[in-house]
């Protein structure tokens, strides 16, 4: 392929933030425009104060899910940043529990087998299918929290750097089992301008996991919604001559995904809005035909369909 494919993943997304209406916007300005990427949906975000989505008790709660019901429509994929973005759910008890361990620190925890990911997981995609939303991926939920902090430094010191293994594994069943969306579960852990790639971390036939790594970052205002974060220049120049997008085109790279978070992205509060709008219409103006938008699960889908791996492995491609 010579063009290189332009995506997006949009972390934190929720009601909460901004209202129904916000999320409403963002979509149908993605479908007008033919761009495509990636919203997250957390459907037990803030649980102790709203309960979970898939048991909505507001108005904005319902209007917010109908929207992500036509999300995959308008071009924008859905990934679980698992269930809460904090602790771990107790899918029994129907709670978080007070010392609950923090999801994104559980993925990299070294003891988890797969059968306990595998159930987590299933449990956040049958939440989803009680109000029609399917999952198309998944993203590693950061965090900062001192006892995160703490654990993770430890876990580093002890030579574990990455996401749990057996966390792919897991991924990798359900997907045979036709629990997500598509046949490959593109992921978002970390971003990385150097070292970037879809990297497949686990596979069976033509269903894979890959590690979708962002090579571009977030100049939409991030998830403090800082003014000083914003910069539409850094994607892309008014006179289309610099920018990450452009750079990455011009070097022939295979993708150029960025990533976004929903506190400085939505059109209602978000700082970061307007640049978001001005970088998709210089990409339009000054790109055009070198450049193709998707969804990250249509690239993950289409590099495994030209080369269907068999057995498990953890490289590049
Ligand atoms: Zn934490």
């Amino acid at each position: 392929m010579d063009k290189t494919v332009l995506s997006f993943y949009c972390d934190d997304t929720s009601p909460y933030v901004a209202g129904a209406d916000a999320f409403r916007t963002f979509l149908d300005f993605v479908k007008s425009e033919g761009i495509a990427g990636e919203s997250s949906v957390i459907l037990g975000i803030g649980a102790e104060a709203h309960g979970l989505l898939s048991r909505p008790t507001t108005d904005n709660e319902r209007a917010y899910i109908e929207q992500v019901q036509r999300a995959f429509e308008c071009g924008v994929d859905t990934h679980m940043e698992l269930m809460t973005h904090g602790g771990l759910y107790d899918f029994e008890r129907d709670c978080v529990p007070q010392d609950a361990i923090h999801e994104g620190l559980w993925l990299h925890e070294p003891e988890v087998p797969v059968e306990a990911y595998e159930s987590y997981f299933g449990h956040v995609i049958e939440e989803g299918e009680k109000i029609g939303v399917r999952f198309t991926g998944v993203t590693w939920p950061g965090c900062s929290c001192d006892a995160c902090t703490r654990r993770y430094r430890e876990l580093r010191d002890s030579g574990v750097t990455h996401v749990n293994p057996n966390a792919w594994q897991a991924l990798l069943s359900l997907a045979t089992r036709g629990k997500f969306r598509g046949r490959t579960v593109p992921c978002f852990v970390h971003p990385d301008e150097e070292h970037y790639g879809a990297r497949l971390t686990a596979a069976d036939g033509d269903y894979g996991v890959y590690d979708l790594i962002a090579n571009a970052g977030d100049w939409f205002g991030i998830w403090e919604n800082d003014a000083a974060r914003v910069s539409a220049d850094y994607y892309i120049s008014a006179d289309g001559e610099s920018g990450r997008i452009v750079e990455l085109v011009r070097a022939g790279a295979p993708y150029c995904i960025f990533y976004a978070h929903w506190q400085g992205l939505n059109p209602a509060t978000g700082v970061g809005w307007e640049a978001f709008k001005q970088v998709v219409g210089r990409v339009r103006k000054l790109l055009g035909d070198q450049v193709v938008w998707m969804r990250p699960s249509e690239y993950t889908d289409q590099k495994s369909g030209q080369s269907p791996i068999f057995g498990i492995v953890n490289g590049c491609l």
